[in-house]
This record gives C-alpha cells, structure tokens and sequence, in this order.
C-alpha cells in the first residue's frame, strides 16, 4: 500500500459515520492525485482556479471535486464545468453570479457559505453578523441552479487550541441559526477542520474536514 492510501485509511478509520473526507491536493502533481483515487478516494479540493481546470480534465470523471479558495469572479466560468460544490462564498454578489454561470451550462451546484471566524484579517467570508442578515434579507432564497447546501470556515492558524475549538463552535452556533432562518432540508453541512485541527472541529460538528498536509505531505510551493 502507498503511503498515500495509508494516510487515507488512517484518517478514515479515525472519522466517526457521515463525517466526509476531503483530500485537499493544491500543488501536488495529478500522479499523487491518482495514488489516492486508486485507494477510493472521490472528494478532492483545491483552491486555484486554473489548477483545478488543468488538474479536472486529466482525472476520472467520477471525482467530486470541491473548490475551497478564494474565488474571483472572473475565474467562476473557469470552474464552473468541474466543480461539484464551491466551497468558499464570500459574498451575495459571488453568490448571484455563480448560478447565473451555472445556469448559462445548464448545471446545479452546490455551495457553502464560507464563515470569516478567524482572527486573521486575509482569511475572506462572511462575518457572523452580515451571513445572518443577508438570511434575513432573503439573500440566500430562490437561486435556480444553485444549492446552499451549509458553511465552511477556518480557524485561526495558532496552538492555542481553547482559540480554535471556540470558533468552531461559534461555526456551528452560526450554522444552527442559518438553519432555522432558511428551513430546508439541504441545508446540512459544516465543512471545518484541516491537518492540525480536524478532531476538534469533527468535536464540534463538522461534516465535512478538508485535509491536504495529512494525505499528501508537505506542499511545495
Ligand atoms: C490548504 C487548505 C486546507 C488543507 O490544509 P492542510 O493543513 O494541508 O490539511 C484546508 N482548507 C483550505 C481552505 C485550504 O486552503
């Protein structure tokens, strides 16, 4: 067994049912990519769009891929043909656009509203504040081709793990109420949690953990 599909095995054998896996695999080679779709891998992010539109077409098409990074809005129609969910909106106005795209190609997709939580000012998404009034407001309701299927969120990179563990749990407090404001059934995910904090965040709720470094090793930039 490669020590690609051990990494796997390990995590998997450590996430409790329904908690998924995403195999974060920014900056390495499809070769790797491939090493863990051979070990049954199907959920892969990445966060550049050109990465993902050069990676997509020379991998099975039965891979789900997730974008997690932060989107401009003219990489969208990059994307738009691959991705089975973005992870990473930040704002209505992205929102808006990406169903406009996937509606041009005639796809639904599902997103995820990206939550800011951490301390530092460059992570992007929404503050607790604006992800709930934009709910009030009704910004989140009738897209045609698009499915706001939860949240996804970082935590501060520190070792202070009292820090991270809270906002995670503010992610969740912060899902919760979403989920009462839009009422419906697809609304259900929290995506949180990379290599350093994924048991605290599988701790508080998370659906979703999104790990590169565990998998692959160390990126190369
Ligand atoms: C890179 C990245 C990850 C994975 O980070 P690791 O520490 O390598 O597990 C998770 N989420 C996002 C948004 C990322 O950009």
């Amino acid at each position: 067994m490669t020590s690609i599909a051990q990494n796997i095995n390990h995590i998997n054998s450590q996430l409790p049912q329904g908690v998924r896996l995403v195999a974060v695999s920014k900056f390495h080679p499809v070769e790797r990519l491939q090493e863990a779709y051979d070990a049954g891998q199907r959920l892969f992010g990445e966060n550049r769009a050109q990465e993902l539109a050069a990676k997509a077409p020379q991998l099975p098409t039965d891979i789900e891929w997730h974008f997690i990074g932060h989107l401009q809005k003219n990489k969208v129609r990059m994307i738009m043909p691959w991705v089975s969910t973005i992870q990473s909106i930040d704002s209505t106005q992205l929102l808006q656009l990406v169903n406009k795209e996937a509606a041009r190609i005639n796809r639904s997709i599902k997103v995820l509203l990206q939550l800011h939580v951490a301390k530092e000012q460059t992570k992007s998404g929404f503050t607790v504040e604006e992800v709930l009034q934009a709910a009030n407001e009704g910004a989140f309701n009738t897209l045609s081709n698009v499915t706001i299927a939860g949240v996804m969120a970082m935590a501060t990179f520190t070792d202070d793990m009292q820090q991270v563990a809270s906002e995670f749990e503010t992610v969740h407090d912060t899902f919760l109420a979403l989920q009462k404001t839009l009422n419906t059934p697809n609304f259900k995910e929290i995506s949180m949690g990379m290599s350093d904090d994924w048991p605290i965040a599988v701790e508080h709720g998370a659906t979703i953990v999104r790990i590169g470094t565990d998998i692959f090793g160390a990126r190369e930039y």
